[in-house]
């Protein structure tokens, strides 16, 4: 794993962080990327390691150019960045909320993705895990004990049709051998809103579930929605 290289994208602090902080420890080169340079420059001396500043915005083209040109050679995405909207049910919502949660959340991991690929079809373990969540999954939404209802729609909807995303990739990457995963990571004490704010999970226990895909051997999965414990999570 010494000579892996890994992009982490939002990975200045929450989850992030930890799947950056872990691929390093694990040994690999991590490129931390961070829309703020100081931010990123604080989470690179933090974590220590083989980790490298990258500034990235996932919703600028000109910064994901930037980005791609300045990593170069590429194993591993990871798609973490992500914004969660305002909560509200779709009736509620306006259209640019919706418009501001899928600019991040989908349309970047897309432009992302398409920008790293030329890196990735020429490494021997290539691997893009997307950070989705459990709360995206149509499946779970239309159970009976689905507890949030119509609630996030915006972000909800967006991280449904990530899931998409991570299908429609891997059936399309398959014969270049790249996998592409996605991972619910369950609700962690993070920045993201007042639910993972005020939980208990812990965003290292999250981070462990993608760093796991992000290492995945050849005859791995490929285009499965996974949570943080390995175990599979209804599409
Ligand atoms: P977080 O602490 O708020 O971290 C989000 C990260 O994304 C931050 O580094 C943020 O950067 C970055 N980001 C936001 N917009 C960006 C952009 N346009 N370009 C680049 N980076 C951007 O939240 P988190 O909980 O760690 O979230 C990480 C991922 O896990 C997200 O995809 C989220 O949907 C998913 N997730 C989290 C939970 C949970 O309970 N925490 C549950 C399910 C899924 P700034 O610091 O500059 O804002």
């Amino acid at each position: 794993m010494d000579n892996l290289i890994a992009v982490v994208t939002g990975a200045n602090k929450g989850i992030g962080k930890e799947i950056a902080r872990q691929l390093a420890g694990a040994g690999l080169t991590v490129y931390v990327g961070s829309r703020d340079a100081a931010r990123g420059g604080r989470a690179v001396e933090e974590i220590g390691g083989d980790t490298r500043p990258l500034v990235l915005d996932v919703t600028d083209a000109p910064s994901i150019a930037d980005a791609a040109r300045q990593v170069g050679a590429l194993d591993i995405l990871v798609n973490n960045a992500g914004i969660s909207g305002d909560g509200k049910t779709p009736e509620r919502e306006d259209t640019d909320t919706f418009r501001r949660v899928y600019e991040t959340n989908v349309f970047g991991v897309a432009a992302v993705t398409n920008a790293f690929l030329p890196a990735l079809r020429q490494s021997a373990h290539p691997r893009i895990v997307n950070i989705s969540s459990g709360t995206g999954s149509l499946t779970l939404a239309t159970g009976p004990q689905f507890p949030h209802r119509g609630s996030f729609a915006a972000y909800r909807s967006s991280k449904a049709a990530l899931n998409a995303l991570t299908v429609f990739y891997a059936h399309s990457l398959a014969d270049n051998g790249i996998k592409v995963n996605a991972l619910a990571p369950g609700l962690r004490r993070t920045d993201l809103n007042a639910a993972a704010a005020a939980s208990e999970g812990d965003p290292a226990e999250a981070a462990a579930g993608a760093v796991r895909l992000a290492l995945l051997p050849d005859d791995g999965p490929s285009g499965e929605f996974f949570s943080w414990d390995g175990t599979t999570v209804p599409w």
